[in-house]
């Protein structure tokens, strides 16, 4: 996991970019190290150079609003890969998705009508919304709202680790 979080000039999460674009920030001297640290760990190792994990910009930037990418890798972030009709947890390749309102009656591709579903679930469930099939919904579907946070999601702990007192603090 190269990646690295780029903070603005008061240290609030902005994006989470590859380590070539924070490379290329960092010479242009857009950015800097966000903190100085003894810990080698904290630092991503490509060949020999020390690439920090956390950057900051030098420069005042207007922050414009991220929507997050409706997809189906998304959806499945969102629900954790859990079915949500069963509960069970799934790898990705498992998982369908699921018109909660069905598809075949104009259930419409969004956000707030999708949710990720096993195999088994979904024919079980067929063309028929959770009532009329007697399945019940783990929860209601939604727009996540806070694109960085959410993204959060997709990383280890141990990256998160060195970028989590950001997100805290902001
Ligand atoms: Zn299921």
């Amino acid at each position: 996991m190269q990646k690295v979080l780029l903070l603005d000039k008061e240290n609030r999460p902005i994006n989470i970019c590859s380590w070539k674009r924070a490379i290329i920030l960092l010479m242009k001297g857009k950015a800097e190290t966000a903190r100085y640290l003894n810990d080698i760990d904290s630092m991503i190792k490509i060949d020999n150079v020390l690439i920090p994990r956390v950057i900051k910009l030098t420069y005042e930037l207007a922050v414009q609003y991220k929507e997050l990418p409706f997809c189906r890798e998304n959806i499945l972030v969102r629900d954790e890969f859990v079915c949500q009709y069963c509960g069970k947890k799934f790898p990705a390749a498992e998982l369908t998705l699921d018109h909660v309102y069905p598809k075949s009656r104009l259930g419409p591709d969004i956000w707030e009508n999708i949710v990720a579903c096993c195999q088994e679930c979904n024919q079980k469930k067929a063309d028929r919304t959770p009532k009329e099939a007697k399945m019940k919904l783990l929860r209601r579907p939604y727009r996540p709202k806070d694109y960085l946070k959410f993204e959060l999601k997709k990383y280890p702990e141990s990256v998160i680790k060195y970028w989590k007192e950001y997100f805290e603090a902001s």
